[in-house]
């Protein structure tokens, strides 16, 4: 029988998850000529923007209303509008995000009134502010990124004429996958709404002149228009219906929805083409079916040394549940799956995966709102050999000896984070050569003295007091 667990603490240790305005931020740099302002304490958006660089390696302006003790008893408005006031004169964004923190969430501020009177107060009518309440303690950066996605569709959505530009609406992937799934989208000659895109805006090219808000993103009219699309795909089967923006499409315009997993692994991305299919009739091209093909060789190719690998797949929860998926196709045993996420649909979609395999079935713990303690504990209890996720789990090798695969976010203590290559038939190729290459190494790195334990074990210490006899 399969087992659940689900952490129930009052404190969290080394957390599975960043922070829920961290997320909005992100989402924010998805969106063209956009500056993001964290009303709240300085130290917040500290964290936030070095957490961000150090992933991205992008320089991260995010402004901050500077609370302070003042701020905090007699209320933050007043920093609140001088924060706007001045992120206008020195950007002159086309659109403010202003993301709340704990601080200012707690103490009640009315961010909605604040800032409508700001408009009225500087006459600046037509600037778009999009206000999301993202309280630390309201949810992990994937909750941030998914509420604020939501906000911003339906701040700027308006009722358009039909048109047959596609939605495609994506959960926090890297930049390179962001690219990647435009690449297979222009293949296919689909024209698209991708929302958020900051592919270039966390990812630019070497510039010789800094740009305050880096060129790139969704754009404002685009964004605009997508009510008026043929369909919507988003790629965020473990959100919650509340917070889709899909949802909100589909409930105020009548978009139709579909929802679909991330396409990495041979599944999804079998399922990603067909939904491309079926909504634009368009044929798969040549070019792809050969990368299926190169994929599916690939496959055959790891399988025999992949059955060594019992994993622990941690990170956001759309990230956990196709690496999981692709590990389930490999041959690698999925034994933990962990998410600092609430969100409950995991472990209802990743129990209707382990189903299907049932010698994994047995052993397997899914782990929500969870921390690398509770994570450590379990590894060393099931024998785990193999970690799937991103940079916060190296405490699994630094003290249980577990290599770590990189993926999803923050990578920090390596380069190149934002251009891991993950989705698509050639991204789940490069993903599944990393897995096995780890295992591969850890197989060479420790055989030998496995081999020399095993066939000529070292004397106990009471054989060698015989001996010494
Ligand atoms: S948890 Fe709250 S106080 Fe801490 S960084 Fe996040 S928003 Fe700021």
């Amino acid at each position: 029988m399969k087992k659940q667990s689900r952490s129930f603490r009052n404190v969290s240790e080394n957390p599975c998850n960043m922070c829920m305005p961290l997320g909005g931020i992100i989402a924010f740099k998805g969106i063209q000529g956009s500056m993001t302002l964290l009303h709240g304490s300085q130290g917040c958006a500290t964290y936030m923007r070095r957490t961000i660089s150090e992933h991205y390696s992008e320089p991260i302006d995010v402004a901050s209303s500077s609370l302070n003790e003042k701020g905090t008893v007699f209320g933050g408005e007043a920093n609140l509008k001088k924060g706007l006031e001045n992120v206008c004169l020195l950007y002159q964004p086309r659109i403010i995000g202003v993301l709340t923190t704990c601080l200012a969430e707690t103490i009640g501020e009315d961010i909605q009134r604040i800032t409508a009177d700001y408009k009225l107060e500087k006459q600046r009518p037509e600037l778009p502010i999009i206000n999301v309440p993202t309280p630390g303690y309201g949810g992990s950066h994937s909750e941030g990124y998914w509420h604020t996605v939501k906000k911003i569709t339906a701040g700027l959505a308006k009722e358009t004429p039909k048109h047959s530009k596609l939605n495609l609406i994506i959960p926090h992937i890297s930049a390179a996958d962001i690219r990647e799934l435009k690449r297979l989208l222009r293949l296919m000659t689909i024209e698209f709404t991708l929302l958020p895109d900051y592919s270039d805006t966390l990812d630019a090219p070497y510039a010789e002149t800094y740009q305050k808000i880096p060129s790139g993103g969704t754009s404002i009219e685009d964004i605009a228009t997508m009510p008026g699309a043929p369909a919507t795909i988003e790629l965020g089967i473990t959100v919650e219906e509340g917070v889709s923006p899909g949802k909100y499409l589909e409930n105020e315009f009548g978009v139709p929805l579909y929802r679909l997993p991330l396409p990495v692994g041979i599944e999804n991305t079998n399922l990603f083409f067909h939904t491309l299919k079926e909504i634009t009739g368009k044929e798969i091209p040549e070019e792809i079916q050969r990368e299926r093909g190169r994929l599916l060789d690939g496959m055959f190719d790891s399988h025999k040394h992949n059955f060594q690998g019992k994993a622990v797949i941690f990170g956001e929860p759309e990230q956990v549940f196709s690496a999981t998926k692709l590990c389930l196709e490999n041959g690698v045993t999925p034994k933990i799956m962990a998410t600092g996420s609430r969100t409950r649909k995991i472990d209802q979609l990743l129990a209707e995966e382990l189903k299907k395999f049932e010698h994994v079935d047995q052993e397997t713990v899914i782990l929500s709102d969870t921390d690398f303690s509770i994570i450590m504990e379990k590894c060393r209890q099931m024998g785990v050999n193999l970690a799937i996720g991103h940079s916060e789990g190296k405490i699994l090798t630094e003290r249980e000896g577990i290599s770590l695969v990189r993926y999803g976010f923050p990578v920090h203590d390596r380069v190149g984070g934002q251009r891991l290559l993950s989705v698509g038939y050639q991204g789940t190729l490069i993903f599944l050569d990393r897995i096995t290459n780890t295992l591969l190494e850890n197989k060479y790195k420790n055989y030998r003295a496995r081999m020399f334990e095993k066939y000529y074990p070292l004397p106990s210490p009471a054989e060698c007091e015989l001996k010494a006899r």
